[in-house]
């Protein structure tokens, strides 16, 4: 297995576990430049009544906590699902240096879609994107979990 789907597997591990907390299935890690993973952080805006709450901020909070830093360069993020504009500018913010995403989002994503973050003028920092990292995968994951909420 490659390294960014190794990754993606941990990713998908963590939105599993999120789903099993009733919160939407999506999964985020972060990995530092050596190759360590710093991050592991699902979904948790139940269980914390917090929209914030996202995968991708809380990793990118328990990342820069970790190096007691306000931005991590040279961190790749890999992430379930495409991020949504609150998570794409926080990505931004954070300096990301790759991001690898597996579902698309058509519904709130904001990077290849929607608000499209990265390529908006006032956006100061973009990080290269991989989409389609495990998709299946992740996609299967969230139809599961949205067919039992019906
Ligand atoms: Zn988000």
């Amino acid at each position: 297995m490659s390294r960014f789907h190794s990754h993606m597997q941990a990713a998908l591990e963590h939105a599993a576990l999120a789903a099993a907390r009733g919160e939407v299935p999506v999964g985020a890690v972060i990995v530092a430049p050596d190759g360590r993973v710093v991050a592991a952080e699902g979904n948790r805006t139940r269980e914390r009544a917090d929209p914030t709450a996202h995968a991708e901020v809380l990793a990118i909070r328990a990342a820069c906590a970790a190096l007691g830093s306000e931005r991590l360069p040279g961190h790749d993020l890999y992430v379930t699902l495409e991020p949504c504009p609150m998570c794409a500018a926080a990505i931004g913010f954070a300096r990301i240096r790759r991001l690898y995403y597996g579902a698309a989002d058509p519904k709130s994503g904001g990077v290849a879609q929607g608000a499209r973050v990265f390529t908006h003028p006032q956006c100061h920092h973009a990080p290269e994107v991989y989409d389609g990292i495990a998709a299946p995968e992740a996609e299967a994951l969230l139809r599961e979990f949205f067919e039992r909420l019906r």
